[in-house]
C-alpha cells in the first residue's frame, strides 16, 4: 500500500530523512518510535507530499506521487491525517467539519455526505454532538472529530502523528480506542505515538527512527522485550 524507495530528505543543511525504504503492505498498522527530531513527522508527511522529498521515490497504492495539480489533491483525498492538534473548523459545527471535504472534493450530494457523516460519527462515537461546534467538545472528542473527518474521504491509508499527544491522560483511551478499532477493521495505518498500550494492543510492526534513519524494524514483541540497537535500549529506558 506504501511503498518509499531510498527517500532523502534535507532542511537545509540538516538531513532529516536518510535514505528511507519502506514496504508497508495493505491492511499493516506500523507504529513508529523515536526520540523527538529523529523525522518521524518528517515521514508521515512526506506520505501525503505535504512534504516534497529530494530524492528516492514513494507510490501509494501502486501510484508513485504526484508532484501537484489534481493528482496530488486526489492522493491526498486517499491518504488521512491527523495530528496532535485537531485543525477543525472552529466556525463550522460537527457535522458540517465531516462533511465539507466530501462535499467540495468528492463531490458527494450533500445529503449523501450527510449520511455518511452521521454513521462515522456514530463509529467514533459522538452522534450526540453534531449540532456543537469544535470549542464546545473535549479535546478527545475533537480528536475523534478529525478521524471521523478523515475517514469521511475513504482513505486507503491513515496517518496519524501524536494523535493523543496533546490530550489530557483521561481522553487518551477514547481516542486509541478509535484507532484500535480501525486498525482491527483492516485500516492500513501509520501512526507516531509514544502509546505502548496501543502499539501492543495494535501493532504489526515497530519502526524505530533515530536522526532521520530507521534504526529498527521488527514486530512489537521483538522490539518492546529485546530491542537491539543501543538507541533504543536508551529510549525505552527513558519511556517506559
Ligand atoms: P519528530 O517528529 O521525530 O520529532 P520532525 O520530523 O518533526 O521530528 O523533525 C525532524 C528534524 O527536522 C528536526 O530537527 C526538526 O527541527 C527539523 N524540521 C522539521 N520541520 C522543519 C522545517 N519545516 N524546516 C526546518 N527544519 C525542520
Ligand atoms: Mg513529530
Amino acid at each position: 500500500m506504501i511503498s518509499m524507495r531510498h527517500v532523502d530528505k534535507h532542511f537545509g543543511e540538516l538531513h532529516v530523512l536518510r535514505d528511507i525504504t519502506l514496504e508497508i503492505p495493505r491492511g499493516q498498522v506500523v507504529v513508529v518510535l523515536g526520540p523527538s527530531g529523529s523525522g518521524k513527522s518528517t515521514l508521515c508527511r512526506t506520505i501525503n507530499r505535504l512534504e516534497p522529498i529530494d530524492s528516492g521515490e514513494i507510490y501509494v497504492d501502486g501510484e508513485q506521487l504526484p508532484e501537484e495539480g489534481r493528482a496530488l489533491a486526489s492522493l491526498r483525498a486517499e491518504v488521512g491525517m491527523v495530528f496532535q492538534s485537531f485543525n477543525l473548523f472552529s466556525h463550522k459545527t460537527i457535522l458540517d467539519n465531516v462533511t465539507l471535504a466530501p462535499t467540495k472534493v468528492r463531490r458527494l450530494s450533500r445529503d449523501e455526505a450527510k449520511k455518511n457523516a452521521l454513521a462515522l460519527l456514530e463509529r467514533v462515537g459522538i452522534a450526540g454532538q453534531k449540532d456543537k461546534y469544535p470549542a464546545q467538545l473535549s479535546g478527545g472528542q475533537q480528536q475523534r472529530v478529525a478521524i471521523a473527518r478523515s475517514l469521511a474521504m475513504n482513505p486507503k491509508v491513515m496517518l496519524f502523528d501524536e494523535p493523543t499527544s496533546a490530550l489530557d491522560p483521561e481522553m487518551v483511551n477514547e481516542v486509541l480506542d478509535v484507532m484500535v478499532s480501525l486498525a482491527k477493521e483492516g485500516m492500513t495505518m501509520v501512526c507516531v505515538t509514544h502509546e505502548m498500550g496501543f502499539a501492543r494492543r495494535a501493532a504489526d510492526r515497530v519502526i524505530f527512527m533515530d536522526n532521520g534513519a530507521v534504526v529498527e524494524d521488527s514486530d512489537p514483541e521483538s522490539f518492546f522485550t529485546a530491542p537491539k540497537s543501543e538507541r533504543a535500549k536508551d529510549f525505552l529506558g527513558k519511556i517506559l
